[in-house]
């Protein structure tokens, strides 16, 4: 039983928003329906703020008013719901609320409907709170009351929105794939679903419409986009989720250039809903640029670029004769204390790296080339200047990488660390790029085998495809990324077409004709029904929206998120099932 009457809605109406009223509706009448966000009893009076997704209102009962109205406010506690009538007034003078877009006025209510009463929420509806995630994801649909949230998950519509709109003007359709079909190549393990009907088998969800846009393509619906649902059982990390959401789009006979020209007004679009302003055209950088300037293939442009300056240093053995030294340069940090620079140091060579971090003697010990760093580096007095090389205990088969990507990660350590002084960092600084011509192959230290840097549908550059078989290092793919702020955002590529340059990649992938077949033998045959060429991109819509919200981890732009460990607090999954269940499907379960 409720603990108060409730009331009906009947056929009562809204007639505005909780975040519709101004100065200007003075006088009229209106009706509010939303949560009873704060209550303060001042005796003779009670003030209501009343939520919904629009904002909020404040709503006056005055015990001299509306007796029997008054009474029943009284009953009111956080998170009940109503609905109110009664005079939009103007507040005076002293009472304006400033941080609300209704804080001009105020509704002197006359009439109340109690429509559900509430249990204590667990946790305040407030954004600046600290409270436990594990509650609020128990809890979700209380955590996704709060503004912030509310923000959130609204500014994911409107970037579907957008998506939708701005692929629909250039002439690309939705169109729909399957959930339940059979293992894709992303390289991820299958979530599998198994069959009743044909007990034994399964299903497999997929880990992208990788396949069936490609088939699309085959079909003849050039220009297909879908914004879709992925699943990969990867083993979870803190920013991973077991489902994620993807804007994926595939086109006929396109360059590279072709997909640029698609996806660049689109993350403009996307951006604006924001209100942020994205200038294009986006810069690009080669893989190998990315390496040599940024040392990762996701380069944070915030801050600059690194140096390789092992030109400048011949024979004084800083760094292995044909290896790289690299100069980072981390700007505005002031001096820098002994116990800073050896914390850097140690950063770095934990890494794998011979760390110079006392520029002064450099300078001492090699003036000259210490001038040309400073130029190539544009490094001031006032910026930190580290010089790095190969250092003796660092392991690997590939040297250079090892000493650029350590250089990266040391740069962006030092960039981190001092950017309460440069504030380069910031977040809302958004640098979008195109990273492009990755190496078509990715050597497996563990399993001794090429395996593909993208996925095995990838078409290699037309003037590498002799070396597919005799030197797959040096095969650089048709693929590019989307990178923002050191975070990659999407992928894609162009494809292979052709069934003979199919086989020959799998052959370089070391997958037999007979693997091939069972994996993907419905593209395969396809490609012999006159396949067009054709590429495309996925772009990860969890992340874009969470760079875009200010948000730093992605289950705070998804309704319903798993927890770091997969699972869902809230409808506690995944779960048992009864044995019946099991039963059906032929599955017995073997106890570890
Ligand atoms: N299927 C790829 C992925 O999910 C994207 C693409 O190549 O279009 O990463």
């Amino acid at each position: 039983m409720p603990s108060v009457p409730l009331d009906f809605l009947g056929d009562l109406r809204r007639t505005h928003n909780c975040g519709d009223l101004r100065a200007a509706h003075a006088g009229q009448r209106a009706i509010l329906m939303g949560w009873v966000h704060r209550r303060r009893d001042l005796g003779g009076v009670i003030f209501i703020h009343l939520r919904d997704r629009e904002g909020v209102t404040q709503l006056v009962f005055h015990e001299d008013g509306e007796t029997a109205v008054h009474q029943k406010a009284e009953m009111l506690a956080a998170e009940y719901v109503i609905a109110a009538e009664g005079v939009v007034k103007l507040r005076t003078a002293e009472n304006i609320n400033p941080a609300i877009p209704t804080g001009e006025i105020e509704i002197v209510v006359d009439k109340l409907w109690i429509l559900n009463e509430a249990k204590t929420p667990p946790f305040p509806m407030e954004d600046n709170v600290d409270v436990k995630e594990d509650a609020r994801l128990k809890y979700r649909y209380v955590d996704l009351r709060r503004p912030r949230m509310q923000h959130n998950i609204i500014l994911r519509s409107k970037i579907a929105y957008a998506v939708r709109q701005s692929l629909t003007e250039q002439g690309f359709l939705e169109i729909e794939t399957p959930y339940m079909t059979r293992s894709t190549p992303e390289g991820a393990r299958d979530y599998l679903v198994p069959s009743r009907v044909a007990p034994g088998s399964f299903y497999a969800l997929p880990q992208s419409p990788q396949i069936f846009k490609q088939l699309l393509m085959v079909a003849g619906f050039d220009k297909y986009f879908q914004i879709v649902r992925c699943f990969r059982d990867e083993d979870l990390r803190a920013d991973r989720q077991p489902e994620f959401t993807q804007i994926d789009l595939e086109m006929s006979f396109p360059q590279q250039e072709t997909i640029y020209q698609a996806i660049e007004p689109l993350i403009q679009r996307i951006a604006a809903v924001a209100g942020y302003e994205v200038k294009l055209p986006l810069p690009r950088l080669t893989y190998q640029q990315a390496m040599h300037s940024y040392g990762s293939d996701k380069p944070d442009l915030r801050l600059p670029p690194f140096q390789c300056v092992e030109d400048l240093f011949k024979g004084e053995g800083l760094t292995p004769e044909g290896l790289p030294l690299v100069a980072i340069c981390i700007p505005k940090t002031g001096p820098v204390s002994r116990k800073e620079r050896d914390e850097l140091k140690a950063f770095g060579q934990e890494k794998g790296l011979r760390v110079y971090d006392d520029a002064k003697r450099l300078e001492r010990d090699f003036p000259a080339a210490m001038e040309q760093v400073r130029k190539r580096t544009d490094a001031g007095e006032d910026d930190l200047l580290i010089l790095c090389g190969w250092g003796s205990e660092a392991k690997g088969q590939r040297p250079e990488e090892t000493v650029l990507q350590a250089a990266g990660q040391l740069r962006l350590h030092a960039g981190q660390k001092y950017n309460d002084r440069h504030k380069l960092l910031d977040p809302k600084d958004f640098r979008f790029l195109w990273v492009v011509d990755f190496p078509m192959f990715e050597w497996d230290e563990e399993e001794s085998r090429w395996n593909a840097a993208h996925h095995p549908f990838t078409s290699v550059h037309d003037e590498d495809l002799e070396k597919l078989t005799s030197d797959p290092a040096r095969c650089r793919a048709k693929s590019y990324d989307v990178v923002l702020n050191g975070i990659e955002l999407g992928s894609g590529s162009i494809r292979i077409h052709r069934r003979d340059v199919q086989a020959q990649v799998f052959a370089a992938l070391g997958l037999s004709d007979e693997e091939a077949r069972h994996k993907f033998g419905f593209l395969l045959d396809a490609l012999e029904y006159g396949a067009p060429p054709h590429g495309g991109i996925a772009l990860g819509l969890d992340r874009l929206v969470m760079l875009l919200a200010g948000e730093t981890s992605i289950r705070d732009v998804i309704p319903f998120p798993k927890t770091a460990k997969g699972t869902d607090l809230m409808c506690e999954a995944p779960s048992d099932v009864p044995e019946r269940a099991l039963r059906e499907l032929g599955i017995s379960i073997r106890k570890k």
